[in-house]
């Protein structure tokens, strides 16, 4: 807008609203939640800033409440995605014209709308539509993603500031050119904030962008749509796509002006994804950028110092709050037999407390997990750990899906190490732990490390140094986020930038400036104030 380098205001964490009994923010969400379970919502795509409906379309209903119905999605089919993709590619060249702070302005303006107007809608929509309790939807839809917004115009200023040195007489300049092509951006069903950072982060870059949301979180999906139409992102900058994932996105896949995929999901769908992409080389006009942060099966591992009550507090809030279903949630533990009678019996009496029901009812830590097909997971390996000689189920071990997909938060003690529970990345409320002897550290630690194909997450517990120092040095390549003595959830933007390696994704810590490295593909530009004018070197002159 000016021609002057300009400032982005410095990012600040949003605030976590309470939402006690009596703030003003308590009553506002309440409210939302009223009028928004009273009013179904018909759900379009969006392409090239027009809505787009087809006729054929799916209710969304609420996970913990069958008979609650919040909208019907229309479904979309190839044809909607080269729609999408030429609008992407129309739209690319003005976007990408604009500075770095001009397209910024319009994702500061995201962050304002949402800590304001946004911020009950927002919330509303991950709770019914996701099942998240009030502080699990304000610490996603509203404060997650305001920070990524805030937080990444702050990285895209200093990439664009990155220079180069320039010799006498010379000036060096680096141009942080988006991709040429569009991105796809395929998100998940859990994080709202993941579903608004994966299109956002490459748009501000200056790409556009194909979504393609969760079919299982359409419904803030819907208000996000609504969210970037009123900051102003121009047509065609995003263009969203719902109906059957697989045609969709390997529509895109097989594109020859595919730039790059930010993807966020489960390990095989990402795995499958890449050989597509393999298998196209040829075809593409330029190498895609590959994206993608995948499943966990993230580790507690405690030592004989812990302390126990920190260490229930963070097993119970890790693994069960919002129903297990975090990338990051604790699903393992490795836990020392001298601390473990003590800490099973704090454990049970914790989970003893939950009440897990409606998350419109603000009394209920838990909701329901998001559909039928994870209801039905967790039911076949909560039936295992029943059957199993080699496990033994501690507490809950229930599954009613009634009203709602409810799975009670439960507790296994396990004799393998090996066991599947310790092993497999299972995306519910089930915490599996294995009890070692105090003196067999070294080899549980080695179990820890190998056991499972993942390396996101994980947590050490305890006050002593010299064992913090040998368990992070072992379990160095076992979590891309590593927390002492506090649960391996909760990352915050520009705090703890996430992600993790082997199984778990590319690495590429979503809410850092690594992740917007990926989006852009840098012009050096030399220019030479005085270029020589003769063939013939120093050094070539007679002695
Ligand atoms: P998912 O893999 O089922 O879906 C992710 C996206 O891929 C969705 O948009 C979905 O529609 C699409 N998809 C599904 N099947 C597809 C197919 N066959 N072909 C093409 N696209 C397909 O994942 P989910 O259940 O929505 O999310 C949970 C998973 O995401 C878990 O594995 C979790 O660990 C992971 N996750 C990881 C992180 C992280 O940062 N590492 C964060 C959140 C979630």
């Amino acid at each position: 807008m000016l021609d002057a380098i300009v400032s982005p205001p410095l990012p600040i964490n949003e605030p976590v609203f309470s939402y006690a009994p009596g703030s003003p923010e308590r009553a506002k969400l309440k409210e939302a939640l009223r009028t928004m379970s009273a009013a179904p919502v018909d759900i379009p795509m969006w392409i090239d800033g027009k809505e787009v409906r087809t006729g054929n379309t799916l209710e969304v209903r609420s996970p913990h409440n069958h008979s609650l119905l919040l909208g019907h999605v229309h479904q979309g089919s190839v044809e909607h995605v080269h729609m999408a993709i030429e609008a992407a590619k129309r739209a690319q060249a003005d976007w990408a014209a604009l500075s770095w702070a001009d397209r910024s302005g319009i994702f500061l303006k995201a962050a304002e709308l949402l800590a304001g107007p946004y911020r009950s809608v927002l919330n509303g929509a991950t709770m019914l539509g996701q099942s998240k309790t009030a502080h699990q939807a304000e610490i996603d839809s509203a404060c997650e993603l305001i920070d990524f917004f805030r937080f990444n115009v702050h990285y895209a200023q200093r990439i664009a500031s990155e220079q180069p040195q320039s010799s006498a007489g010379v000036w060096n300049m680096l141009e942080p050119r988006p991709l040429e092509g569009f991105v796809l951006a395929a998100t998940p069903f859990n994080f709202t904030a993941i579903a608004g950072n994966l299109p956002t982060a490459p748009a501000l870059m200056g790409n556009t962008v194909v979504w393609k949301p969760s079919a299982l979180a359409t419904y803030s999906a819907y208000f996000l749509v609504e969210l970037f139409k009123e900051a102003g992102l121009p047509n065609g900058v995003i263009n969203v796509v719902q109906g059957s994932p697989e045609p969709i996105v390997n529509a895109c896949l097989d594109h020859p002006d595919l730039a790059g995929v930010h993807f966020t999901g489960s390990t095989p769908v990402f795995q499958t994804m890449w050989k597509r992409v393999g298998a196209n080389m040829a075809r593409y006009k330029s190498y895609p950028r590959l994206v993608g942060e995948t499943g966990g099966k993230d580790f507690v591992f405690a030592h004989r110092s812990a302390d126990v009550e920190a260490l229930a507090v963070a097993l119970v809030r890790g693994a069960y709050e919002y129903q297990g279903q975090k990338c990051s949630a604790a699903s393992r533990a490795y836990i020392p037999a001298s601390i473990w009678p003590k800490l099973r019996a704090r454990l049970v009496d914790l989970i003893g407390e939950i009440k897990m029901g409606d998350v419109s009812d603000f009394r209920n830590f838990m909701g329901a997990v998001i559909g039928e097909a994870s209801f039905r997971r967790m039911d076949e390996h909560i039936q295992l750990a029943k059957a199993s000689s080699e496990t033994q189920v501690l507490a809950g071990g229930t599954c009613d899906k009634t009203k709602g997909f409810f799975v009670a938060p439960t507790l296994v003690e396990t004799t393998n190490p090996a066991h599947v529970l310790m092993e497999r990345e299972l995306f519910g409320p089930l915490l599996c732990v294995w009890v070692y002897p105090d003196a067999d550290e070294e080899k549980a630690l080695d179990l820890c490390d190998s056991t499972s194909p993942y390396a996101l997450t994980g947590a050490l517990f305890s006050q002593d140094r010299g064992f913090l120092l040998r368990a992070s040095r072992r379990l160095r390549f076992a979590a891309g986020n590593l927390y002492i003595n506090d649960k391996p959830t909760g990352a915050v933007v520009g705090q703890q930038p996430f992600g993790g390696g082997r199984a778990s994704g590319t690495n590429d810590k979503a809410g850092s400036v690594l992740n917007l490295y990926r989006w852009i593909s840098p012009r050096t530009v030399k220019e030479n104030f005085t270029p020589p004018k003769s063939l013939a070197y120093p050094f070539m002159t007679d002695e």
